[in-house]
């Protein structure tokens, strides 16, 4: 079945005009949100904790951030936009006392009422999800333009608060670029299997894989991170422009010849049901519980995960050559 896709005349901006907004958090999200909402004529305020760069950056761009509290008392529509391995705690110490009857409660990933971590109770839950970085969703509000997004109602929500969550969409600038009808359990789960199996995860680890074979068998490291990775970029822009096929048209024929041989030899029967077992483990929660019980134990073994990728050949590497290629906004963490 196709999607439910809604555009710009879908959504009315005018229910907004009596509303509030709180954006909790002015992170990578929040700056992007408050910003595109004002700029729509929205009331925006903004709850950001004082002493870190994100309330400075929230007071010079004109707004006067307040406690999470207060901002949820502001509200009528309350976006939750922290890091989802805070969010539940810091619901039940600053936000949850703090909302009215008749309120909304928002999100832009369905991580923590969807597996529980946040109980909306009897508040209705509504999820607007730009599908892009915040720095994205902000820069191509400026220009006329809107990162796509999706919503998602939680269960017995109204179709007030549904019609609410278009206009909230408009006035970031989703509807110019289409916002999809989605539900909290499947925005969850395919954007946590989508970073894991793909994205994040998967790529990651066939990159570094791919290097250190071709370093084992004595060939250059430098000569391993550009075929391995840095060339990865022009692939997946082609992918982005026009899918598999496109890729394939530009890339040589031998190319395509050995993508076709050796790509199924990689992506195996066994990596396939491994995939299963990663989608399996997400819809039961088992990797939600397992990232709040690791970030609630001090997050040790996440730290040491990042160190030991951060120390890796084809990082030290690619520090060196990057430095080389002047048109690379090249950054280092
Ligand atoms: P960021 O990490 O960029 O921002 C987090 C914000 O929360 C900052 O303002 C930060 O303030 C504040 N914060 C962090 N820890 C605490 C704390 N313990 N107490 C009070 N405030 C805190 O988050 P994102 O914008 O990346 O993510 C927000 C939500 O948006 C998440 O649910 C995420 O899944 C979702 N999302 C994110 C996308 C993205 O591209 N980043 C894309 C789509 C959805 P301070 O500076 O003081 O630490
Ligand atoms: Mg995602």
């Amino acid at each position: 079945m196709a999607a439910t896709i809604y555009y710009d005349d879908d959504a009315d901006l005018s229910l907004l005009k009596d509303k509030t907004i709180s954006i909790l958090g002015y992170g990578s999200q929040g700056h992007a949100q408050a910003q595109n909402l004002r700029e729509s004529g929205c009331n925006v305020v903004v709850g950001q904790r004082p002493g870190s760069a994100n309330y400075d950056l929230a007071v010079s761009h004109g707004f006067e951030p307040v406690s999470l509290a207060e901002a949820t008392q502001a509200g009528d529509l309350i976006n939750i936009l922290l890091p989802d391995e805070v969010q539940g705690d810091i619901f039940r110490d600053q936000i949850r006392e703090n909302i009215s009857p008749g309120n909304i409660l928002m999100c832009s990933h369905g991580f923590n009422i969807h597996f529980g971590f946040i109980d909306p109770a009897g508040t209705e839950a509504l999820l607007i999800a730009p599908k892009g970085p915040g720095h994205l969703v902000r820069s191509e509000y400026e220009v006329g333009g809107g990162v796509p997004g999706l919503i998602a109602l939680s269960e017995g929500a109204s179709a007030e608060t549904h019609a609410l969550g278009l206009a909230y969409a408009k006035g970031i600038g989703a509807t110019r670029g289409g916002v999809i009808e989605t539900t909290f359990a499947e925005e969850t789960e395919t954007d946590l299997f989508g970073e894991q199996v793909v994205l994040c995860g998967g790529v990651s680890e066939l990159v570094k894989a791919a290097f250190e074979t071709l370093v084992d068998a004595g060939y250059q490291p430098e000569m391993a991170y550009f075929e391995c990775l840095h060339e990865l970029k022009l692939i997946v822009d082609l992918f982005y422009q026009g899918g598999l096929s496109y890729m394939r048209y530009s890339v040589s024929n031998t190319a395509e010849y050995g993508d076709y041989m050796s790509g199924p030899r990689i992506i195996t029967d066994d990596t396939r049901e491994e995939m299963k077992r990663v989608l399996s483990e997400i819809q039961e929660g088992v990797f939600a519980r397992n990232w709040i019980a690791e970030h609630k134990s001090g997050a040790e073994s996440f730290k040491s995960r990042r160190q030991l990728d951060h120390d890796h050949g084809i990082e030290v590497v690619g520090r060196k050559l990057r430095k080389l290629m002047s048109w690379i906004d090249s950054k280092e963490v």
